[in-house]
């Protein structure tokens, strides 16, 4: 191993990039010679479909996509804007150039724009914060005008004065804690700083817990100077950055929020705005650390724990007050129109099923890196396609390629086509593929887990730019050193176990903060989302003004071949799936994955018992008591509800019954390779759409606890996570927030819907076995 490759993995391994806060786990494979061996495919086949890909990676031009970078991030890109409009119609026009069949879209959304903002501190003494992020030196966009103010999309108007109160990064936990130091912030104004969650469950806490108003900063400890020189020196936040974003409650449902569950076609009929359940009740505004750092150090009261501490040069209180603050917010409620550009290539013999490929355009401001790095990999692949189907290749499946627009304020170019299309959807599509932004470092595949297999042999045929190996193999070593650090998390230990095997890595679950969400949360189609990055500095300017062009070609990828990777990658997953004889899932993957979920379950109910013994023994000693400092006061924590005894068992059955029908599955499929795959046609589309569904039976139509639009019974974002995923998490979730009667209800209801996914791979085996 050489330096240089030593060098970038520590960097990877303390980056504080999208890609590693995600906690995603990662893909890829032992050896992947470029040989007959391929999943769905006969010998003959296989080597068929690798020239094809050989031939699709001579048309990926990395100069070419630098250009595209350049041209599609030279204007603020925000959904309503001139240039986010001229780059669908530019797209458009490009992916007809390319003999694509390609329209526009148009859907009429509910989408917020500030019309009137201000933060301002009127005691003990007076401050008004910018709001602004000034132009930068060597940053040619920081200048352009158009762009729209730093704000948080779908906050409410309001015009409140209130005490300020520091609650950290705002989550669950962090609210105990304050209670513990006796502050409350009914009434009153909390500030908190980004990281940890989906910054939408901040604001909502902060409003169930009885505040008036809602702050979010970005500290120089999360992702500015603590990790790197600020930017233009490095790449790091500059003081006036913000971090702009969603505060939906997405975690209920995305997308538009007065349509739930169908799409905001012209003409559509809207929820009144107060009937929206995902529109936040309170103001909330996103600032810089230059403007929070006055607001902090007029606070009084406890010191915050250490834990709570950033990298200002301050101490840290909590409050509340002195601090006072007025916050106002106003916003135009219109509906503004969406783009999404939709593109596709006739299948030849199975047209009605669907390989579906997407990233969005819309950005925040200019989204150089945030989406416009993932949507030029998709251009490059798009035109790579078009170059194939004129030289004669027809796939046999029906691609389609899009373009989203408004990603960013709620999912809701995808969403929204989505819910228009849902039953052609729910009939023809085999798997969506997403991605969003990209850099130079490490491929990341996270989804569904009866893709492993192939996703493992498509990343096993790409070589990384920078060292030579396969993407798949240099994967494989980052996950085996991150698992070695003494820190390590536990699921980063298993993963590396898994990787040092040999075997193919499992693939991550996915949580939500893209475009897939629709597609597999909502409707179960199975989904890959697609990224590199770990060795980029990206956090520092996500969701900025200075997301820009001249960001990116110093601290995303200055050579462009990562994106080239990228479209490498998703181009051979498109192809695959489009060309399979039989659809490339295998459901031993699926099958090892659920063991070690429900095995993850049973650990986690033994140590929530064990810590909740722990904790009433220590209350019941007087412990804490006797352990704090008289003088700084902090309560003993509230005493934690009794575990119960959670019967698993259904879970556990329901398991090992799947495990038995995907290795009789395996051995059908084996005989059938071994026998060149010759299946008559009639029999063959039976299997294809039956595994097209597969992902279908994962659903349970009255959806999560609380949540009915997210369906997926084995992966949905975290309802206290928002972005991170969970897993089984009707179950989980119900175990995490100890409602134990859910739980068991749960836990029930799960197994059945397993046992319906092991139900149709029976019926798929016998078919399979049938001579
Ligand atoms: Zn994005």
């Amino acid at each position: 191993m050489s330096v240089k490759v030593m060098r970038k993995l520590g960097v990877g391994l303390t980056c504080l990039s999208l890609t590693c806060l995600a906690g995603a786990a990662l893909p890829q494979a032992a050896t992947a010679p470029a040989g007959t061996d391929m999943l769905g495919f006969t010998s003959g086949g296989a080597t068929q479909e690798h020239d094809l890909e050989r031939r699709f990676d001579t048309e990926l031009s990395a100069p070419e996509m630098r250009e595209w970078l350049r041209r599609l991030s030279a204007g603020p890109n925000q959904v309503g804007s001139p240039h986010d409009k001229a780059n669908a119609e530019f797209l458009l026009a490009q992916f007809k150039k390319w003999g694509w069949d390609a329209r526009i879209e148009t859907f009429d959304v509910l989408y917020p724009t500030p019309k009137q903002e201000l933060v301002e501190m009127v005691a003990p003494t007076t401050f008004k914060a910018a709001l602004h992020e000034p132009p930068i030196k060597g940053d040619s966009t920081s200048a352009l005008g158009g762009a729209l103010p730093p704000y948080n999309a779908y906050g409410a108007d309001g015009d409140v004065t209130a005490p300020l109160v520091y609650v950290n990064y705002g989550m669950p936990d962090d609210y105990k804690v304050l209670a513990r130091y006796g502050v409350s912030v009914k009434g009153k104004i909390v500030i908190v700083r980004y990281g940890q969650g989906w910054r939408g469950l901040k604001p909502q806490l902060a409003y169930e817990h009885g505040a008036v108003g809602c702050l979010i900063y970005s500290d120089p400890r999360d992702d500015g100077y603590f990790n790197g020189d600020a930017y233009p020196k490095g790449g790091w936040r500059p003081p006036e950055g913000v971090q702009r974003g969603s505060v939906m409650n997405m975690e209920w449902y995305p997308g538009d929020p007065t349509t739930p569950g169908y799409g905001s076609v012209p003409g559509a009929k809207h929820l009144a705005i107060k009937d929206a359940k995902t529109i936040l009740k309170i103001p909330v505004l996103p600032i810089s650390y230059a403007d929070a750092t006055p607001l902090l150090q007029a606070l009084g009261g406890p010191v915050a724990p250490v834990s709570w501490r950033g990298a200002l040069p301050l101490t840290y209180h909590i409050g509340a007050g002195p601090a006072q603050v007025h916050l106002l917010v106003k916003s135009d409620w219109s509906l503004k129109p969406l783009y999404d550009v939709i593109a596709v290539l006739k299948g030849s013999t199975e047209g009605s099923q669907w390989i579906v490929r997407g990233n969005h355009h819309d950005g925040w401001v200019f989204g150089a890196w945030d989406p416009l790095a993932g949507t030029i990999a998709l251009m490059g692949e798009a035109k790579a396609l078009g170059a194939l189907h004129r030289q004669g290749w027809r796939p046999k499946r029906t691609i389609v390629y899009a373009s989203w627009d408004g990603e960013e304020p709620a999912l809701l170019g995808s969403t929204e086509w989505v819910e228009t299309h849902a039953k052609d959807l729910q009939q023809k599509a085999v798997l969506y593929v997403n991605s969003d932004t990209n850099a130079r470092g490490f491929l990341s595949i996270d989804g569904s887990h009866s893709l492993q297999h192939m996703a493992n042999q498509v990343a096993a045929g790409v070589t990384d730019p920078e060292t030579s190996v396969s993407v798949l193999q240099r994967e494989r070593a980052f996950l085996e050193v991150r698992g070695a650090q003494p820190n390590a998390a536990p699921m980063a230990r298993e993963i590396a176990r898994l990787a040092a095997t040999g075997g193919d890595v499992p693939l991550g679950p996915l949580g939500s903060g893209s475009d897939y969400s629709s597609f597999l949360d909502h409707l179960g189609i199975a989904s890959l989302n697609v990224e590199f990055g770990g060795e980029d500095d990206e956090a520092g300017i996500y969701h900025s003004r200075y997301d820009s062009f001249d960001h990116y070609i110093r601290f995303g990828d200055p050579t462009f071949e990562y994106e080239v990777a990228l479209a490498k990658v998703a181009g051979h997953i498109v192809l695959r799936t489009a060309d399979a004889q039989v659809l490339p899932m295998r459901f031993t993957d699926f099958s090892a994955t659920l063991d070690r979920y429900v095995k993850e379950l049973h650990q986690e109910l033994a140590e929530e018992s064990k810590a909740t013994q722990q904790q009433h023994k220590l209350l019941d000693a007087n412990a804490y008591q006797l352990a704090a400092d008289p003088t700084r006061p902090v309560a003993p924590p509230e005493r934690l509800s009794d575990v119960p005894n959670i019967d698993l068992g259904p879970l556990d059955q329901a398991a090992s019954r799947l495990r038995q029908s995907a290795a009789a599955y395996e051995t059908a499929y084996e005989a059938r390779a071994s026998a060149g795959l010759a299946i008559p046609a009639s029999q063959l589309r039976e299997i294809n759409t039956l595994m097209t569904t597969m992902e279908r039976r994962l659903l349970d139509e009255a959806g999560l606890p609380g949540r009915a639009w997210y369906k997926n019974m084995m992966q949905a974002p975290g309802e206290l996570t928002g972005y991170a995923p969970k897993t089984i998490p009707a179950v989980r979730e119900a175990l995490e927030t100890r409602n134990w009667s859910r739980a068991e209800e749960y836990i029930g209801v799960t197994a059945k819907v397993l046992d319906g996914y092991r139900a149709q791979l029976d019926r798929l085996t016998s078919l399979l076995g049938t001579h």
